[in-house]
């Protein structure tokens, strides 16, 4: 065999299976056919979060005077954000490749397909490798309608030339919600247009009523229970017909409607790997597939596709094969962050999931964030905590509010050590926070889910 290890995929968890594996010893070849970081590093979390920042300063811009600064809220310059966002990615990129070389992988840049049990063809290359990680990600799907193709995804976002005066982001997950506070924060008249009653199906009730709340406070036009039916270009201009029969007149329209696995074309049926009906491969705990020597991390294996939990599996794979340390990555209490403006983070249950196991008491609090007593912006802070109503054990906590991801991070390694109630009761506040409202919600909002234990 030419390896011990290949690597299909050069995004979060790939790089960082190959890297560790190397470092192990194992002679590892990886393959990426299109920027070293994947999606994370070029069209995901990391310029995403550079134009949640862009979009946020705006917004400070606004409020600055209340504190007393002379400061006028200018015009913003989008193609400067944009150059400043592909410098930062540019240098990222060159961290990862150099990352790779230094622990000693060989690298190609080359899409790469499976060609047998242990055979790839790697860019015209035919290599062997004795185990296989299939780390190739996902990528955004369009809604099947007539005028489809007049409309976005998420990766031409992050390369507009210009910032559309007007746009319809169809959907109300992560990314539309997350593109939904961009466009608006920085200028755009921005209509969301979600099939559900509210935006964010699967998290908690009350941080989805909060979260409507703020984007229609911050000016986002809100389109419920409606899905487009056809898309017409008209000049410049596009014309998006809704299921209400209403008609947006906009700039552009941007489908973020989900994403599915990249396995078309890899070769899966050559190596026999088995996928599920929406193309991702399918893994047991071990992320082994149908063939005990391939195995597959991250998104393509759509469960919970987050950057720490590819990376963590990339990890945990590499050092079960090589690094004589066997373990596996839990799915259990991965905390999330949605950076809305403003964010929510959450880590464990929602209420509904807490209750349909049996009994648990529920605590919610909501303010106005200290800041804007004085800014008199219309913003609040939902926080809630789920708690395990015989063992007082926390099964959730969820906040839609300012720095809410910087905070739940610590929250989470209390949850996944099993921290209760009163643990949290008798940790002191740091103030004046937001923060210490985790550890001051003393009143009870309601107690549901029947008599069973829900733990
Ligand atoms: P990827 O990062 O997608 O990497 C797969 C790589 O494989 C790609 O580089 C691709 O070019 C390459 N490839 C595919 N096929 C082949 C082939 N045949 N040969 C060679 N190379 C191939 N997650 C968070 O945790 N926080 C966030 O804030 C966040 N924001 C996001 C924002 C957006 C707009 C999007 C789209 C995603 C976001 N995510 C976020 C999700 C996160 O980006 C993914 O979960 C993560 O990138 C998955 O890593 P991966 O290694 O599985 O796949
Ligand atoms: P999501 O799955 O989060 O949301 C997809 C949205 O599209 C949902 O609102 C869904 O509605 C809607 N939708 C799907 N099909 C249709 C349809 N046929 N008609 C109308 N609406 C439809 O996907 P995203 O594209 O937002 O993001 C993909 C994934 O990437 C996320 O799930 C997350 O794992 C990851 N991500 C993580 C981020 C983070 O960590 N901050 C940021 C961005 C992405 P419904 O709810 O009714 O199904």
């Amino acid at each position: 065999m030419d390896f011990d290890l290949f690597v299909i995929g050069g995004g979060s968890g790939g790089v960082r299976c190959a890297r560790i594996a190397a470092s192990y010893g194992a002679k590892v070849g990886i393959a990426e056919e299109r920027f070293w970081g994947g999606t994370c590093v070029n069209i995901g979390c990391v310029p995403k979060k550079f134009m949640v920042m862009a979009a946020e300063y705006g917004l400070n811009a606004e409020d600055g005077p209340s504190f007393g600064w002379e400061l006028k809220k200018g015009a913003h310059d989008w193609r400067k954000l944009i150059a400043a966002k592909d410098k930062e990615i540019a240098r990222l990129n060159g961290i990862y490749l150099r990352l790779l070389e230094q622990a000693g992988a060989r690298i190609f840049e080359a899409r790469a397909t499976l060609i047998g049990p242990h055979e790839i063809d790697v860019g015209g290359e035919r290599v062997t490798a004795e185990r296989i990680v299939i780390a190739t990600g996902g990528h955004p799907v369009r809604l099947d309608i007539p005028g489809a193709e007049h409309a976005i995804v998420s990766d031409d976002a992050f390369y507009l030339e210009d910032r559309p005066k007007s746009v319809a982001i169809v959907g109300g997950g992560y990314i539309a919600v997350e593109f939904a506070g961009i466009f608006a924060g920085l200028g755009s008249e921005t209509h969301l247009v979600y099939r559900q009653p509210l935006p964010l199906r699967g998290f908690d009730e009350d941080i989805r009523v909060g979260l409507a709340d703020a984007l229609a406070t911050n000016g986002i036009l809100l389109h419920p229970d409606t899905v487009p039916k056809s898309i017409t270009s008209v000049g410049a201009r596009k014309a998006v017909t809704l299921s209400d029969l209403s008609v947006l007149n906009v700039d552009l329209v941007f489908f973020a409607t989900g994403r599915v696995a990249n396995t078309t074309g890899l070769g899966l049926e050559a190596a026999g790997v088995e996928t599920g009906r929406e193309g991702q491969i399918l893994v047991d705990d071990a992320l082994t597939t149908s063939v005990p020597h391939i195995y597959a991390i991250g998104d393509v294996t759509d469960r919970l596709n987050l950057t720490p939990v590819a990376t963590a599996e990339g990890h945990a794979l590499a050092d079960s094969l090589f690094g004589k340390n066997p373990r596996k990555v839990s799915l259990e209490n991965v905390p999330t962050a949605v950076f809305s403006i403003p964010p929510i983070a959450t880590v464990g249950l929602t209420e509904v999931q807490a209750a349909a196991r049996g009994k648990v008491k529920i605590f919610v609090t909501k303010f106005t964030p200290m800041r804007h007593a004085i800014t008199g912006r219309a913003r609040r802070t939902t926080m809630k905590l789920i708690v395990d109503a015989l063992s007082d054990k926390i099964l959730g906590a969820h906040m839609l509010g300012e720095d809410a991801p910087e905070i739940m991070q610590g929250i989470a390694v209390a949850i996944v050590t099993g921290a209760t109630k009163a643990d949290f009761d008798r940790t002191i506040g740091i103030h004046p926070t937001a923060a210490e409202e985790f550890v001051t919600l003393r009143t009870q909002t309601r107690v549901t889910g029947g008599e069973r234990p829900a733990e």
